[in-house]
């Protein structure tokens, strides 16, 4: 069997710890260590076991709440590297209503990141996003794609992309005055296969998904689709998102430095509709809810700076990676009609 590449040159051994695991991104960065013959990883998350989208087998699974201090000491201890990557988020819906919600995950990054340096780790990471990036560069469809500077001057999604907006200030500082290595990568829409699909905390491309299988299984003929559709945006496959997130951590021309880690690839949310019909093999009416929460007009990501930094961008083209996400979701909804465990019946 041929070895999986990765760009750590941790020992084998050497305790990572992964937070948020029991979530979409953080689950899929626990099972791509595991199978890079990592031995020694420990993932935490706040949801109760049989809540978590995935369980790797080997790798030590914690239950805590790593927003209270004492659990982070605990969480980071004998680590050497650290992601963090726990929040209480979701997609629009979510992190347009529940602002506070999203505020007090600043709790998170500040206790694990203190936790992590006086643990003594050699690397930490943080998960940020595209919504830390100001927003009145992003009221039209056909915007510019953002570059890193674009952060700056400040004017971020409320909420959600302050409290991201000042954990990155937190890593910059923990490397100028204390010297420990940070990581910050600005995460733009990620979606794949174990990710949120139902519920209210899912993302377009999911959501999408699910409502075209839906009209099918209901034959309804119809969907309903959050705004007039116009708006974009650029989704990053799974797979990119773990690859890059290894990338960047390994990286030290990138040390306290955010970077976007997304596609470049701009799609409206009526072409990701098109194409999941495409997929589907159905052809639905469109309603529009210009009620619903739609975030801003238009994001895409620059990535000038990870292709000279890096040499290398998320490849995954979306129309791919949607049509594996599609089957994924199409099986989950199956197994939840036939009573089987889904990964929505664990929210
Ligand atoms: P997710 O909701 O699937 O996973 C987050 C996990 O964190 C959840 O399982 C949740 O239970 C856990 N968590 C929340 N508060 C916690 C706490 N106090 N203690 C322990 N665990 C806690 O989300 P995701 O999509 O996997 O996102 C992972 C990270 O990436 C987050 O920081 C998110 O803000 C960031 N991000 C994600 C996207 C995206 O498109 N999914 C985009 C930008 C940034």
């Amino acid at each position: 069997m041929t070895e999986l590449t990765t760009f750590s040159d941790c020992k084998k051994d050497d305790l990572i710890v992964i937070t948020g695991a029991g979530g979409f991104i953080a689950g899929a960065l626990a099972r791509y260590f595991h199978d890079r013959g990592f031995t020694c990883i420990r993932a935490v998350d706040k949801k109760p076991l049989p809540d978590w989208y995935q369980i790797v087998p080997g790798v030590e699974s914690l239950c805590l709440d790593v927003s209270d201090e004492a659990n982070c000491k605990r969480v980071c201890e004998g680590a050497v590297e650290v992601y963090n990557l726990a929040a209480d988020m979701g997609g629009m819906g979510f992190i347009e209503r529940f602002r506070v919600q999203c505020l007090r995950s600043i709790l998170i990054n500040t206790h694990m990141i203190e936790a992590a340096y006086r643990a003594g780790a050699q690397r930490y990471f943080f998960s940020s996003s595209a919504c830390a990036y100001n927003t009145q560069l992003q009221e039209d469809p056909n915007c510019r794609a953002l570059k890193e500077s674009d952060a700056y001057p400040a004017m971020s999604e409320r909420g959600y992309g302050w409290e991201k907006l000042l954990s990155e200030m937190f890593c910059q500082e923990y490397w100028a005055e204390r010297g420990m290595k940070t990581f910050i990568a600005r995460f733009h829409n990620v979606y794949g296969p174990h990710g949120t699909w139902d519920g209210g905390r899912e993302k377009a491309p999911a959501a999408i998904c699910r409502k075209v299988i839906e009209a099918k299984d209901k034959n309804t003929g119809t969907i309903d689709i959050w705004g007039d559709g116009t708006q974009t945006r650029s989704f990053m496959y799974i797979d990119d998102c773990t690859e890059g997130i290894d990338r960047i951590m390994h990286c030290d021309k990138l040390i306290a430095t955010p970077i976007n880690l997304g596609s470049s690839e701009l799609v409206a949310i009526n072409a990701l509709v098109s194409l999941a019909e495409e997929i589907g093999g159905v052809k639905l009416n469109r309603t529009h809810d210009l009620n619903a929460p739609r975030g801003v007009a238009g994001r895409n990501s620059d990535n000038t700076m990870i292709k000279d930094i890096l040499d290398w961008e998320p490849t995954m083209p979306f129309r791919t990676g949607l049509a594996k996400t599609y089957a994924w979701i199409a099986q989950q909804y199956e197994d939840r009609k036939a009573g089987r465990r889904t990964v929505r019946d664990t929210i």
